[in-house]
């Protein structure tokens, strides 16, 4: 077993990464390789153009997981990214 240098997550040799000569786990290596982009707001504004002009509103056209929190948010009208990531069970 080797420990993550980032999060400390004990893991098999096999399955971890190594990353300029660093060890790392899976979800380490990702992250690392591949670092959360803060929100773009030129996306944000594209997609809601791009979603008027189909005529989309709503739950229309959104993915599974989008329409997920979509109808959280609707149903308890404010959600932190803590309460959502915990009744959605799913990675930050
Ligand atoms: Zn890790």
């Amino acid at each position: 077993m080797i420990k993550c240098e980032r999060c400390g997550l004990l893991t098999k040799d096999e399955e971890t990464y190594d990353c300029h000569g660093r060890v790392f786990c899976e979800d380490c290596y990702i992250y690392l390789t591949n670092p959360p982009k803060a929100c773009d707001p030129m996306a944000g504004a594209t997609a809601l153009s791009i979603r008027k002009k189909l005529g989309q509103s709503g739950t229309t056209g959104l993915t599974e997981l989008q329409r997920q929190l979509y109808n959280i948010i609707e149903e308890r009208g404010k959600v932190t990214t803590e309460e959502m990531l915990e009744i959605i069970n799913i990675k930050a």
